[in-house]
């Protein structure tokens, strides 16, 4: 099983550069980094994924730290577990975890925290892929980038795209996507093709797209783009670590393509490989995913094999409406063997986690507050127990999606026009 959990550090393979390469985790085979345009196994249609020689420690990332005055901040930081030492970069990661005092006490478990995702560049976490994925485009020489999504994916490589001063080409679902995502899509200047269809009809296009050679793929099939990704799980660790004296036991986070479970999967396995986590300390992955969206959840309930996709999907939180998670064979494993699990939530669990994070002075569109509502049902079910220490993942931020948040939120009162008629009005209630 070439996704465990175990220490073992491969040699690197022939294909390997400066200590990089990538590996297909279906069949094992090898292929260097930088030298083709690649998103699967040539041999198996298998994903890749980018393997290292050397796995950097948390110590290490903390000893950069001391040894100039301007400690290296967000994504970068941590360019040492990552393929190159710079990427197109507006300053993406650093992002804040929060005590959530609120929601902590009404959930009864030990320790909660939240890291909020929306406060990167573009208000989401695509960014953390971005920085990486889009300088590897750089490399390859490729003047067309593209991406199917739901929305944040095509905000992030639109802004990055225009930084890299390359053409952007994003396929949305047509009328599913927030319109703050549409809008800075639209003024980073990326073409907008709006598709009659899903998210998944959107990826399946856009996949031919790039197998024709018309465009270089930023969907999170692309290994690259995890690796900027797993970077979420080295500072929520260290984070958390700061703030309260241990890693999380648990990190629950909404799943859309999976992306992000398989991502923190892989930091975890390489802090394990590093020496800085141990096996027993890995925090336990746990997926929410909406009602109306959550294959993952059935494959987990159906015993973990088959992930069978779901052509009609439908969720308010419009970020994670995906029926066909492409990253599944990396993230059922990083589930399973971190003692985790999945879970569903309806719209309405969301829109209330949506609400109590609000309170906590947290604004996250809806997918984010997928994770708080799964923490509130799991620890109802008493799946998760009082004593655990949480962290939850918030993917983006509230103003992503105006129009969920005023539904969510109070209504404007109308008043006239002057201080009489506003203390009066007040004076009404
Ligand atoms: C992309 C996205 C997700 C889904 O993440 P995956 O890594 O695809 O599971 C969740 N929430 C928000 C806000 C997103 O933009
Ligand atoms: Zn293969």
């Amino acid at each position: 099983m070439s996704l465990s959990l175990s220490a073992d550090r491969p040699d690197p393979p022939d294909a390997a550069v400066d200590g990089v390469w990538l590996e297909c985790i279906a069949c094992g085979d090898a292929f260097p980094p930088f030298e083709a345009v690649r998103y699967t196994c040539d041999a198996c249609d298998g994903l890749l994924e980018v393997r290292y020689a050397d796995h950097p420690s948390l110590a290490d990332f903390a000893a950069q730290d001391r040894e100039d005055g301007q400690p290296p901040r967000g994504v970068w930081r941590y360019a040492d577990a990552l393929p190159f030492d710079a990427g197109v970069s507006i300053d993406e990661g650093d992002t804040p975890l929060y005590a959530v005092p609120t929601i902590e006490e009404e959930v009864g478990v030990a320790d909660l925290r939240v890291k909020h995702e929306g406060m990167n560049p573009t208000g989401s976490f695509k960014d953390r892929g971005m920085t990486v994925g889009v300088k590897v485009a750089e490399r390859l020489g490729v003047d067309r980038l593209a991406c199917a999504s739901t929305g944040n994916t095509s905000a992030a490589l639109a802004c990055y795209g225009a930084r890299a001063d390359t053409e952007v080409l994003v396929l949305l679902p047509a009328g599913k996507v927030a319109a703050g995502k549409v809008a800075q899509a639209s003024l980073h200047g990326a073409r907008i093709l709006e598709v009659d269809g899903n998210f998944d009809a959107c990826l399946d296009i856009v996949s031919d797209l790039a197998d024709r050679g018309e465009a270089y793929l930023l969907n999170s099939l692309n290994p690259f783009r995890l690796e900027g990704q797993k970077t979420i799980g080295l500072e929520m660790l260290e984070q958390f670590r700061d703030q309260t004296g241990d890693f999380p036991d648990r990190i629950v986070l909404p799943v859309g393509n999976a992306g992000n479970t398989a991502a923190l999967y892989k930091a975890f396995r390489e802090l394990v490989a590093a020496g800085s986590l141990a096996t027993e300390d890995v925090p336990a992955l746990t997926g929410v995913q909406a009602e109306g969206a959550a294959p993952m959840v059935e494959a987990v309930e159906n015993g973990w094999d088959e992930v069978r996709r779901w052509d009609e999907v439908e969720t308010r939180a419009t970020a994670i409406r995906i029926g066909n998670p492409v990253n599944a064979p990396k993230a059922l494993p990083g589930i399973r063997e971190t003692g985790g699990t999945a879970v569903a939530v309806s719209d309405e669990e969301i829109t209330d986690a949506q609400r109590a994070l609000a309170r906590d002075g947290v604004g996250v569109e809806p997918a984010s507050a997928a994770s708080v509502a799964g923490l509130r049902k799991l620890r109802e079910s008493g799946e998760i127990t009082a004593d655990e220490q949480v962290a939850c993942l918030t993917t983006g931020h509230l103003l992503k999606d105006p129009d969920a948040a005023a539904a969510a939120g109070v209504a404007p009162e109308p008043v006239p026009a002057d201080t009489e008629g506003v203390l009066a009005h007040l004076g009404d209630e």
